[in-house]
């Protein structure tokens, strides 16, 4: 078993679609290990993005994620990162991600598709320890 960081970023909340994103995740047989409503800090979001640090968009990013509530949630199953990964779609949710994805279904644009997901298990390690320090 394995356990991924998975964000419902503010857009997805605001947009409702907390619900819809964790009966997806549920439906595919993954479980909730951890789940909180709440608004992040400038330098947790940076912490969370370190790896797009100096990139364009990284201040839109970071202005993005800290602008309204998010879900940050510890998921956990049987190849749960790339499940959840699949789950998501690609990046962009219009070029990359297909229908059937939450990204494919409910997303236009790629600063706001809607969800995130570790990458690999050293990202998820990584996540894991900013946004649920005790577990
Ligand atoms: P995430 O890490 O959120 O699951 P990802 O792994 O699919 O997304 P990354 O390349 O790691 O994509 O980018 C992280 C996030 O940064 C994206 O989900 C998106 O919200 C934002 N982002 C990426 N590229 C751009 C861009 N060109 N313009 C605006 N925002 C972007």
């Amino acid at each position: 078993s394995e356990r991924t960081l998975v964000l419902v970023k503010p857009d997805g909340v605001s947009r409702g679609l907390v619900g819809e994103v964790i009966s997806r995740i549920e439906r595919k047989g993954l479980r909730l290990a951890a789940l909180e409503l709440r608004t992040v800090d400038e330098a947790t979001a940076k912490q969370h993005y370190a790896e797009h640090d100096g990139k364009s968009f990284f201040n839109d990013l970071v202005e993005f994620i800290t602008g309204g509530p998010l879900v940050a949630i510890v998921v956990e199953g049987t190849r749960a990162i790339s499940a959840f990964r699949q789950l998501a779609g690609g990046t962009d949710p219009v070029e990359k991600a297909t229908p059937g994805t939450i990204r494919g279904d409910f997303g236009l644009e790629v600063q706001f598709n809607l969800v995130h997901g570790s990458d690999s298990v050293e990202s998820a390690e990584r996540e894991i320890k900013i946004w649920f320090p005790a577990l």
